[in-house]
């Protein structure tokens, strides 16, 4: 891990403690079994050399140095170490001035969420699926006492720790390589889960809502975000095969179903706070990810439909409460 000592601090005697500790020396013997380690272990080391105490989290694009801090030469070599971990899909990130301008321009969901939710500050967060972080950042920026985030990608762990790499103080974020399977089933310890742009990749999504309910203390909050149709009652979609040519797509509920299946796993207070389809303005290929993206997931000749036929991404964004004296279902 980049910053041990922030976990122990956050965690220090609660029930999470051994768990993680046992998690922190896992992750070294995951991240080491990687084909790839040892070249992203290399970037990794050669970004050590730049770093800085100047961040904000707070803003769209998250702020890491500032340009007028290294030589172009500098920055040149940082631009080039960083594209050794294409692609970048999450972001975007200002680094010494580089912009990382990824995939998603992860600040528009952000955006749609963050007035929705009870305000982070103070709060212990974990965020499953986080992928390379940028939304760890944001929390933190919003004012969360520490926040945990698990992800299974090893990419994505690597691009966290190159990004953090850079700040030469500690932050209250740690990331795990694993997935949500991997975390015990009794934690009942956070007070904000997120799960965003997970639940249509899970085969049994009822039993993700209940894991998600078991990760909150009672009285916590989840905040799920996923794939939705447009439909009322309890329609919902199972695509054949591929959807926006993604092989592994399982349930796309009505946002009114996704309700029922909260209520059904306990949840209370469930509400949606944003419906949006997805714009080729916010997801959309770039330099620093230049496989194919939105655009070329939708039908030329009708932006209503997916490649296959389906009905255009579009995305709902939930709240709901594990009751306050709940045990776990
Ligand atoms: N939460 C981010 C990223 C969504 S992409 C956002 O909303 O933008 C989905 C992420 O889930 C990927 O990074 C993928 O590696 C991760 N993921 C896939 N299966 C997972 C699992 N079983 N548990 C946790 N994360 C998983």
């Amino acid at each position: 891990m980049n910053h041990p000592e922030t976990w122990t601090n956050a965690v220090n005697n609660t029930s999470l403690q051994p768990w993680l500790d046992e998690q922190v020396a896992l992750a070294e013997r995951i991240y080491s079994a990687h084909g790839d380690y040892s070249r992203w272990l290399l970037t990794l080391e050669q970004l050590s050399h730049y770093t800085t105490s100047e961040t904000d989290f707070s803003l769209p694009v998250i702020q890491i140095g500032k340009r007028d801090h290294l030589s172009e030469q500098q920055k040149n070599e940082i631009e080039q170490l960083l594209f050794n971990l294409h692609p970048w899909r999450k972001g975007p990130f200002n680094i010494f001035g580089i912009t990382i301008d990824s995939e998603w321009r992860s600040d528009i969901k952000w955006h749609r969420m963050i007035n929705g939710i009870t305000p982070l500050q103070g709060r212990r967060v974990l965020d499953i699926g986080c992928g390379n972080g940028y939304y760890m950042l944001r929390m933190l920026g919003a004012g969360a006492a520490w926040v945990l985030g698990i992800d299974p990608t090893i990419l994505f762990n690597m691009q966290f720790k190159a990004v953090t790499r850079f700040i030469n103080h500690d932050i209250r974020a740690d990331l795990l390589p694993i997935g949500i399977d991997q975390l015990p089933d009794d934690l009942d310890y956070f007070d904000t889960v997120f799960s965003m742009g997970v639940l249509y990749h899970r085969r049994s999504p009822i039993d993700h809502l209940i894991k998600l309910f078991s990760c909150l203390r009672p009285g916590g909050e989840l905040v799920l975000e996923t794939l939705v149709i447009e439909g009322a009652g309890d329609q919902l979609l199972l695509p054949e095969t591929r959807y926006a040519k993604m092989r592994n797509i399982w349930f796309i509920p009505a946002p009114q179903a996704l309700k029922t299946w909260l209520h059904r796993c306990g949840y209370i207070n469930i509400r949606i706070v944003d419906v949006s389809t997805t714009s080729p303005a916010e997801q959309r290929a770039t330099e620093w990810m230049k496989f194919e993206s939105l655009k070329d997931f939708l039908d030329p000749d009708d932006h209503s439909k997916t490649v296959e036929g389906h009905p255009a991404p579009r995305r709902a964004i939930l709240v709901a409460q594990r009751p306050g004296n709940s045990k776990r279902p």
